[in-house]
């Protein structure tokens, strides 16, 4: 099978050493299989993507060398796609329409059993409707839906870097959004819909959604799709620790360019302390 890939940037801001070097790795990997590329803009969310960040980082990707044999792709543009993977998931009676409010959930929400970063409270379930909630629904609008998560299973994968990797179903993760009330496909629907649509066989992205990859396989599972091959890779931090995503003055590619640093330098820059010295 012909290797394919992808990359995913969110145009909500300008892309910054980790996205780079992600890019730059999901790139290689690409390259090193004599495979395809697919550039994907992750631009569902109308409040806070921006067509400037779109222009933007296609830039900073071309000046740091990564090359893709499509796209882009914008997923504003996709609804369809996504609308028929809901009600794929509708059909097969995994996903539900979640009336709680939010300060239902928020009051009955168990935490997660760490709290490493990233990780949400998990769903308290006895908010779930009766099997069935949303059946009859013929459009995904003006409520949140759910995934109903199979508690207790063991959800296992293989990562690349990782090694086997293993999350418990209503344990590390609950009933998770697959539509938002403001009628915008999630992340976790709209991520595997275009991954099995665009024939993806390798994910390659930041290690902060493994969790994430643990949910997305409960939807291949219900949409009888083979999941891709996964590869997670380290987060950028800071000298203290935190992630550059984190921080709203981490610093972008095109600052560090516009400094005069290469893109070996860019790539170079993220680890050891060295994002620090180079914003010094
Ligand atoms: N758009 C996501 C991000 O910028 C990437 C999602 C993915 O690769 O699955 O973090």
């Amino acid at each position: 099978m012909r290797y394919r890939g992808r990359i995913a940037p969110t145009p909500t801001g300008d892309l910054h050493v980790g996205h780079a070097r992600t890019f730059v790795s999901a790139w290689r990997r690409a390259e090193a299989a004599h495979g395809e590329l697919v550039l994907r803009i992750e631009d569902l969310d109308p409040l806070r993507c921006r067509l400037e960040y779109t222009e933007r980082a296609i830039e900073d990707l071309e000046w740091l060398g990564v090359r893709w044999t499509e796209g882009p792709v914008h997923q504003s543009r996709r609804r369809d796609v996504y609308e028929s993977v809901w009600r794929r998931l509708r059909d097969a009676g995994v996903i539900y329409a979640c009336t709680a409010s939010r300060r239902e959930v928020r009051d009955a929400a168990h935490a997660p059993h760490d709290d490493e970063e990233g990780t949400e409270p998990i769903f308290p379930p006895e908010l779930r409707p009766a099997l069935g909630a949303g059946r009859d629904a013929a459009s995904p609008a003006g409520v949140v839906w759910r995934f109903r998560v199979p508690d207790g299973e063991v959800m296992r994968f293989s990562d690349a870097r990782h090694g086997a990797q293993r999350f418990v179903a209503g344990v590390d993760f609950g009933d998770f959004v697959v539509w938002r009330k403001d009628d915008v496909p999630a992340y976790e629907l709209a991520v595997v819909a275009d991954d099995v649509a665009m024939g993806i066989t390798e994910v390659v992205r930041g290690e902060d959604l493994l969790r994430s990859t643990a949910r997305q396989l409960l939807i291949y599972r219900a949409l009888g799709a083979t999941p891709p091959a996964w590869c997670h890779l380290p987060l950028v931090r800071d000298a203290h620790g935190r992630r550059l995503a984190k921080r709203h003055d981490a610093l972008s590619v095109r600052e560090l360019r516009a400094r005069g640093l290469t893109p070996e330098e860019v790539l170079a820059s993220g680890s050891d302390g060295d994002a620090r010295r180079a914003s010094a």
